[in-house]
């Protein structure tokens, strides 16, 4: 079964296992579950990454077992351990969470060093035409400091992912070479997706990474931006979509969640 329909200026297309329909379409994001269901703690999907990578070559998420960050850039998936050490994640593995798109720029700019977080962020705004709903973006090149997390692999039954993230391992990366790669979402789609901006990081090496939570730009960053307003969800038995009306009461959840530092 296949659920259509327009929140606000972005097109969420839902479907099950059973339905997911090839597809590498360009500037579409595709995501496996929602935010709403991590949060809750269903960290067991259905969607291995043999799959995954047929709807994408960029993007973030996690692991079954909320088994760490995971990085897609170039086609490859990666995963960052509670260690923030990196690793190729197997086809046969599966996520819980994911978003993925196949990468096509149409914007592209450059970010100045000595930028704290908060900056490059708004610089990232500034860059996206006005009217974007979402989109996925990839910033490469020298970073001052990237402080990034990553969590630890969990048994179950499983605990909510406000609880396990108390058990997250921060670190900072510093004079680093690397990629961000990630997405930002309109606030009207939090509880689906997590709204504002959500990164992951990876050095250039593909030895380190892990969650952003902070940066620094240590020299000229190249950015660029792949512009969608559509959203293929594909959602596991147990999970259904959430209601956007319910946004604003999970937005304080992920923020504790995605932003804590
Ligand atoms: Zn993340």
């Amino acid at each position: 079964m296949m659920d259509e329909r327009w929140i606000r200026s972005l097109h969420v297309e839902s479907m099950r296992h059973a339905d997911l329909h090839a597809e590498r379409e360009a500037h579409v994001l595709f995501q496996a579950s929602t935010i709403g269901a991590l949060l809750d703690g269903s960290f067991d999907g259905d969607l291995t990454f043999a799959e995954l990578g047929e709807r994408g070559d960029l993007g973030l998420g996690t692991l079954n077992g909320l088994d760490g960050e995971m990085i897609a850039i170039d086609g490859e998936f990666l995963r960052a351990d509670v260690n923030g050490e990196v690793t190729e994640v197997g086809p046969g593995e599966r996520t819980p969470f994911a978003v993925v798109t196949e990468f096509e720029p149409t914007v592209e700019g450059e970010i100045t060093a000595g930028l704290d977080h908060e900056s490059i962020l708004a610089a990232l705004d500034s860059m996206a035409r006005p009217g974007t709903s979402s989109f996925a973006v990839r910033l490469d090149g020298r970073f001052a400091s990237v402080r990034a997390r990553s969590v630890p692999r969990q048994e179950p039954p499983y605990r909510p992912l406000a609880e396990v993230v108390a058990d997250q391992h921060i670190f900072e990366f510093t004079d680093v070479e690397g990629s961000m790669v990630g997405f930002r979402f309109p606030a009207y789609v939090e509880g689906i997706e997590v709204a504002g901006y959500h990164l992951h990081f990876v050095d250039a090496e593909r030895r380190r990474g892990g969650h952003v939570l902070g940066s620094r730009s240590g020299g000229p960053l190249r950015v660029r931006i792949d512009p969608s307003d559509d959203l293929h969800i594909e959602l596991p038995p147990t999970v259904d979509l959430a209601d956007p009306d319910l946004a604003a009461a999970t937005h304080a959840a992920i923020d504790a969640v995605e932003r804590a530092n």
